[in-house]
């Protein structure tokens, strides 16, 4: 942290903001420039608030240097993290594409679209069975006989699994059965949930708030990080902004901030973030140009008749069109798209779960 004083400010002023830093347990460097003195607060800073110096005299204002977010911080890990789950790796050379339905509605319709978004080109596959619904009415998913089919998808196809957990209750049995666990965006600032996946044995995808600050985004994920799950993924899904034309403004920006900001592996959620069928595939594109480690997309064998996302969800046959147009962009910009199958099917014991924890 740097105190910037006022040019007014006095020696004896100087001398109170260097006592009172000491005292706080930092070491102290003044600078003394030609208007201004500046002093540089290095060392142990963990009893070092702003407000404390902000506050005295012949304060002009302090300068926050180090991110608040360490451990998600690129400034304190310059490499790009790779999260690998069976052989897929997030954040390395390779653009891991996600697909599957918004629901899983029954074991056909999932088994059906896993095939599909296999064959096409996807490594993972998504699929929600807790869903979190603005109307209590709405279909809320079908809980655990859901993740029994997403499990059997996984077994049929070796495509390792995405889902959300929504409560802290539920994250035992949802790790059990998926390979990533999902936080949605209405979570994002869920902090109990968010110290509860931190302790869980699998990676999890961050998706950021409807209204979160990108800032507030990698505060978020420290809260993972800090309770020791270091495979954390942040999603950008769109934010709510004044535009009405799409269900919310997918925050292209945000792809190349979070890279800088962040070693974390970064997915792009363009479905949530148009609400768009149609306006899918171009923000697609866009997202890897712009850097996006990973896609996660919705894909449904008959959209029109889907209990949950239905507009913005992909047919099978636009999907495996939008993969070829994804290669040619991630070729363009020095990446290529992951393959599926290499990766070996984890089998399911008899209750569906998977046989083999890691
Ligand atoms: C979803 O992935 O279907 C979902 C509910 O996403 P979000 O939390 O971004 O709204
Ligand atoms: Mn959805």
């Amino acid at each position: 942290m740097v105190v910037v004083m006022k040019a007014s400010a006095t020696t004896a002023e100087i001398g109170n903001v260097m006592q009172r830093a000491e005292a706080l347990g930092a070491q102290t460097q003044p600078i003394y420039g030609q208007d201004h003195t500046v002093i540089a607060l290095i060392g142990d800073l963990t009893r070092v608030r702003r407000e404390t110096f902000d506050a005295m005299a012949g304060v002009l204002k302090t300068v926050r240097i180090q991110d608040p977010y360490k451990l998600a911080s690129r400034a304190t890990h310059p490499e790009g993290t790779v999260i690998n789950v069976d052989g897929i790796r997030f954040g390395g050379e390779e653009v891991v594409v996600m697909a599957g339905p918004c629901s899983v509605e029954s074991r056909a319709q999932i088994i059906e679209t896993a095939m599909a978004v296999k064959e096409a080109g996807a490594s993972v596959l998504r699929g929600g069975a807790f869903k979190p619904r603005t109307s209590p009415y709405s279909f809320q998913g079908l809980g655990e006989e859901g993740l029994k089919y997403l499990a059997e998808a996984r077994e049929m196809t070796g495509l390792p699994v995405i889902s959300e957990v929504m409560t802290i209750e539920a994250i035992d049995m949802v790790a059990e059965y998926v390979d990533i666990l999902q936080i949605g965006a209405r979570n994002m600032q869920n902090y109990g949930l968010l110290q509860a996946v931190g302790k869980a044995k699998r990676p999890v995808m961050l998706k950021r708030g409807i209204s979160g600050e990108i800032n507030e985004l990698l505060m978020c994920a420290e809260y993972i990080l800090s309770n020791g799950n270091m495979e954390v993924m942040l999603c950008e899904r769109g934010i709510r902004t004044y535009e009405t034309a799409t269900r919310n403004t997918f925050d292209l920006n945000a792809i190349p901030v979070l890279k800088r900001s962040s070693h974390l592996p970064v997915v792009a959620d363009p479905a949530h973030g148009t609400g768009d069928w149609e306006l899918v595939p171009p923000m697609s594109l866009a997202a890897v140009a712009a850097g996006a480690d990973a896609l996660i997309l919705e894909v449904h064998p008959d959209p029109e008749s889907a209990m949950s996302d239905g507009d913005q969800s992909l047919k099978p046959e636009r999907f495996a069109e939008l993969m070829g147009g994804l290669r040619k962009v991630a070729e363009a910009v020095g990446r290529k798209v992951a393959s599926p199958g290499e990766q070996e099917s984890v089998p399911i014991d008899a209750d569906g779960r998977r046989a083999v924890l890691a």
